[in-house]
C-alpha cells in the first residue's frame, strides 16, 4: 500500500525560463520591493511576511526547488523523503509554532535515536537505559546521578566540546558517545569546537529517550515542501529557481535585499572562506516494511558514515518498501554547517562588519549569519528581522541575535 500526499502545483513557481517569464509577464514597471535570495526557511518566512505587508517579492534559488536543506519530495519508490538529511521540526517557542500553523497541519512525531556502541544499540541521549544496558549494571535514577558523579571530571571553565561531555558523564562515556562521532562529523577532535556543538545533546538521569525534550515536536502533516508551497502562494510573490541572484540582479529592478547564502560567498570570500561543513547523502530503498526500529540510529564508532535514518519513522507514511539515507561528513561541497570554534568566528566577525555596512542588503538565516540554527531558530529569526523590517523605512542592518 503506497500512501502518497501529493497535491496542485505551487502557483507562481517556475523553472521553465523563468527570466523570460517574469520579463514577459510579472515585472511591473516599478519592479519588486524585495529581492530574496534562497527559498529556505529564511527567505520564505520573510518572502510570506512582506507579501502580506503588500510589498511585492521576488525569490530566487539557484535550486530546482524551495524550501532549502528542508525540502522534502518522493522518491521513485513513492517514499516521503527529505533529500538533505532528516529533518524533526521542534520548538520551544509558541510564535513560531503557531505561525508555521497556518501554512500546515502538523502530526504529532518525537525522535528516538539508537547509538550503535560497543556491538549494542543504546539510546543517544545517554540516560538510565544506555548505563545499564551498557555495563550490565541496574541502577536508579538517583544511583546513576551518583554514578556520574564519580566518573565526572573537573573542569574548571566549560569551553570545548570534549569539556561540556567529560564534565558531565566522565572519559569512558565520552570515548564511547562523542568522541568518535565528533571527529567522523566536523573533521576535529572536540577540544577544538565550542561547548555548544555537543550540548546540543543532553544528558538524562531517568528514561526518557527522545531525542529533543522541547514543547512542541511535530511533522508537518503533508512535508515540509507542502508548507513551503502554502507560504509562497501568495499573488505578491513571484519564485525563481535555478536562479543564481546574481545572473538576474542587475537586471530586475528591485529595492531591499534579503540575502540567506553564505555569507563569505556574498562577499566574493574576500577575507578567505568561512569554513562550513558538507554532506553526502547515500540514500537508498529497501524492499521491506522496516529498516531499523528508531528514525535514526548513529554509528559514533564504526563506518565511515555518522547516521543512518529511516524516513517512515519521521513522517509516518505507510508504505510496504521504505527509504532510508547515510550520512557522510564532508569538508567539501555544499555548505550544511558553520563550524562552531572561536577562530571561525573571529573570521565570521570581519564579513558581518561587512554585512552592517550594507544598508541595501539584510542577512539572515543559518548560512548568512553563520549561526548552527535549528530550524525553528531560523524562523524566529526571520520573524524579528521582518519586525525591523516593517518598522524602517529604508535599508536594515544585518541580523546578529537569534
Ligand atoms: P537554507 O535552507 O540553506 O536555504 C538557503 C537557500 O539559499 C538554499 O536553498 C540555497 O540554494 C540558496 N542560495 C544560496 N546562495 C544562493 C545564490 N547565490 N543564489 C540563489 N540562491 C542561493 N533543523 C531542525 O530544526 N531539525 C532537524 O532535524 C534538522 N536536521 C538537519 C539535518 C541536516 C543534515 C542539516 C544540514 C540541517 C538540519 N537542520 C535541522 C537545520 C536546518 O536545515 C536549517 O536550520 C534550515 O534549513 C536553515 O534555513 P535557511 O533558510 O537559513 O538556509
Ligand atoms: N554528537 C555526538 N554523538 C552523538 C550525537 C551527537 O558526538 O551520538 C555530537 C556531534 O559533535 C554532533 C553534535 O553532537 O555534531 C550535535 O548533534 P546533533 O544530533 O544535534 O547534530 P545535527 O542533527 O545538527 O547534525
Amino acid at each position: 500500500m503506497t500512501e502518497r500526499f501529493d497535491g496542485p502545483a505551487l502557483p507562481g513557481t517556475s523553472s521553465a525560463d523563468p527570466m523570460m517569464e517574469l520579463m514577459t509577464e510579472s515585472v511591473s514597471p516599478q519592479g519588486f520591493d524585495y529581492l530574496i535570495v534562497g527559498a529556505g526557511f529564511a527567505g520564505s518566512v520573510l518572502a510570506e511576511r512582506l507579501a502580506n505587508d503588500g510589498k511585492r517579492v521576488l525569490i530566487v534559488d539557484r535550486r530546482p526547488h524551495i524550501g532549502g536543506n528542508a525540502y522534502d519530495r518522493y522518491d521513485d519508490a513513492g517514499v516521503l523523503i527529505h533529500p538533505y538529511g532528516p529533518h524533526i521540526f521542534h520548538t520551544n517557542s509558541r510564535e513560531v509554532f503557531d505561525y508555521l500553523s497556518r501554512f500546515t497541519q502538523w502530526r504529532p512525531y518525537q525522535h528516538r535515536v539508537l547509538s550503535s556502541v560497543d556491538g549494542q544499540l543504546v539510546p543517544i541521549p545517554i540516560n538510565l537505559d544506555t548505563v545499564n544496558k551498557l555495563y550490565g549494571l541496574n541502577l536508579t535514577a538517583f544511583e546513576l546521578e551518583e554514578f556520574f558523579a564519580s566518573v565526572a571530571e573537573p573542569v574548571e571553565h566549560v569551553r570545548t566540546s570534549e569539556d561540556v561531555v567529560v564534565s558531565k558523564v566522565g572519559r569512558d562515556l565520552y570515548n564511547k558517545f562523542f568522541r568518535g562521532y565528533t571527529r567522523k562529523q566536523w573533521d576535529l577532535d572536540p577540544s577544538e569546537l565550542d561547548a555548544s556543538v555537543t550540548a546540543r545533546v543532553p544528558t538524562r538521569t531517568n528514561r526518557d529517550d527522545r531525542y529533543f525534550a522541547d514543547t512542541y515536536q511535530a511533522m508537518p502533516l503533508h512535508g515540509y515542501t507542502r508548507m513551503f508551497e502554502n507560504m509562497l502562494s501568495h499573488p505578491n510573490i513571484k519564485v525563481m529557481l535555478n536562479t543564481d541572484y546574481r545572473e538576474i540582479a542587475a537586471f530586475i529592478p528591485h529595492g531591499h535585499m534579503i540575502y540567506t547564502g553564505p555569507v563569505d560567498a556574498f562577499f566574493d570570500h574576500c577575507y578567505g572562506k568561512l569554513p562550513y561543513r558538507s554532506l553526502e547523502f547515500k540514500h537508498e530503498t529497501h524492499p521491506v516494511e522496516q529498516f531499523q526500529s528508531v528514525g535514526t540510529v548513529n554509528y559514533p564508532n564504526d563506518y565511515a558514515h555518522t547516521r543512518v535514518s529511516e524516513f517512515k519513522h519521521i513522517t509516518g507514511q505507510k508504505h510496504d518498501q521504505t527509504s532510508v539515507v547515510y550520512e557522510f561528513s564532508r569538508a567539501e561541497g555544499d555548505p550544511y554547517y558553520p563550524v562552531p570554534r572561536p577562530e571561525n568566528q573571529e573570521l565570521y566577525k570581519k564579513y558581518a562588519a561587512l554585512a552592517d555596512a550594507r544598508e541595501d542588503v539584510t542577512f539572515v538565516g543559518r548560512l548568512a549569519t553563520y549561526r548552527y540554527y535549528n530550524m525553528d531558530q531560523v524562523v524566529a529569526q526571520a520573524l524579528a528581522t521582518h519586525r525591523k523590517l516593517s518598522g524602517q523605512k529604508t535599508g536594515a542592518q544585518a541580523v546578529t541575535t537569534g
